[in-house]
């Protein structure tokens, strides 16, 4: 148990140390003009004829005749390159996705060493295109104010906070010898993180969602179902009464944003719903008619592209992704059909290596859509997702699509996505440009 201890220990020291991080970061242009681009229109699944794109400050500030830049502008050629709207992942961990179990327990590791993984982990993840993330959960409020202040470089994001979890649920994060906070007094080390909260009862609940909408969340994630990658609970089980299921609704709609749950089973979303939760993540077990109540409802199904376990896999975790790795197949095919609100975002979790392939998980996609249903899908779709948070959102304007007074999240992409969606997969070489908040991140010297 020694090591896990420790590790989990210096993950608590680990977020102050993005107060001392320091990266380069370009300055907002006053005006940048992109002159002879194709706009793609991923509501429409169009591309336009070449045109001028004038960004002021953060903002597109005009498209085509009105595009008319002052002498001080940074000019980009475009030479009829694709212009389309940075990438959306709404389920991502933005401080676990970038580090391993391995990363935790190496000898050296310090909080230092840590927050520098996080924040280079953050600055590729923009650098795939990727200019707004939503966070499903983790210790993320200080890696976030970095990034805005413009310390480090890396996606807008939309944080959850710690997961709401109950004792035993998907987010009891304990180690066998930590014992309940309620009957022996000592907090865990994954609540001490601001990893989890393991909450019982209308009154833990209560405070657990507000304690991360004091902190800045834009949306609240709670367990309401057991889970692959988790310890205690069968992925059948029903996690949280109605009860206290609504208090997390109430807290949030109070605020003024929604509730997301982690679920996958028929049971579970239906309790969920109920209470008026808004947002399911995975529903890889959900029946039919579940789906059609979700699609009546205008509750959003956040599904993934999961890839097939691997041998390398915990037997136990691959036993448990058995059904879901199944269900998927069918889930997202009947979702389509019945006209559920459908998101996307890959849920990477403690496999660094998985990361750069962010973008080749997109493609996943085509199994159920075409290339046009998939760039809508994670931009403007993504986009209509995370402005569910309203007043909320930390970052307010429209996004996911390149219009008049969007916000300035854009790429320049050498090839046409729509006709060869290939060209999402390799950002390296195909996204040529990359503007966030009206900053060229990436782009000619
Ligand atoms: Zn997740």
């Amino acid at each position: 148990m020694k090591p896990v201890r420790r590790c989990a220990l210096v993950l608590s020291l680990l977020l102050p140390a993005f107060a001392h991080a320091q990266a380069p970061v370009t300055a907002t242009e006053a005006e940048l003009l992109f002159r002879d681009v194709r706009v793609l229109d991923t509501a429409r699944g169009t591309l336009g004829a070449p045109t001028d794109v004038l960004v002021r400050g953060n903002r597109i500030a005009a498209i085509g005749e009105g595009a008319r830049a002052n002498a001080a502008a940074r000019v980009i050629e475009g030479r009829g390159r694709t212009l389309m709207p940075g990438l959306i992942d709404v389920h991502w961990h933005s401080t676990f996705t970038a580090l391993s179990q391995a990363d935790l327990l190496a000898p050296d590791a310090s909080p230092d060493t840590l927050a520098a993984t996080v924040a280079a982990e953050s600055r590729r993840t923009l650098l795939r295109g990727f200019t707004s993330v939503r966070d499903a959960g983790g210790p993320i409020f200080e890696l976030k104010a970095a990034i805005d202040a413009g310390q480090l470089q890396g996606p807008r994001i939309w944080p959850s906070g710690a997961f709401v979890s109950q004792t035993a649920g998907h987010g009891d994060l304990r180690q066998p010898h930590e014992r309940s906070r309620r009957f022996f007094g000592k907090p865990s080390l994954a609540e001490e993180m601001g990893a989890t909260f393991i909450a019982d009862g209308r009154d833990e609940v209560l405070t657990a969602v507000r304690e991360n909408l004091r902190m800045g969340a834009s949306q609240i994630k709670l367990m309401a179902g057991g889970g692959t990658s988790s310890a205690y609970d069968p992925v059948d089980v029903t996690q949280y009464t109605l009860g206290e299921m609504r208090a997390a609704v109430e807290a949030a709609e109070d605020w003024g944003t929604y509730v997301t749950v982690h679920a996958y089973t028929t049971r579970a979303v239906r309790r969920a719903i109920e209470a008026g939760v808004k947002c399911i993540e995975h529903g890889q077990l959900l029946d039919e008619d579940t789906l059609r109540l979700m699609a009546g409802k205008g509750v959003w199904l956040s599904t993934q592209t999961l890839r097939p376990s691997t041998e390398a896999m915990d037997p136990l975790r691959r036993e448990k992704r058995k059904p879901v790795i199944e269900g998927q197949a069918r889930t997202i095919a009947a979702a389509k059909r019945a006209g559920v609100r459908i998101a996307w975002g890959t849920d990477f979790l403690f496999e660094p290596g998985l990361n750069v392939e962010q973008n080749a998980f997109i493609l996943g996609l085509r199994e159920w859509f075409t290339p046009a249903e998939i760039l809508k899908m994670v931009t403007h779709d993504n986009a209509a997702l995370l402005a569910l948070s309203g007043l909320r959102s930390p970052y307010q304007g429209r996004l996911g699509v390149v219009e008049e007074g969007a916000l300035a999240d854009l790429l320049l992409v050498d090839g046409d996505p729509l006709a060869d969606l290939d060209v999402l997969a390799d950002p390296e070489r195909n996204f040529l440009v990359i503007v966030k908040d009206g900053r060229v991140v990436k782009g000619p010297e």
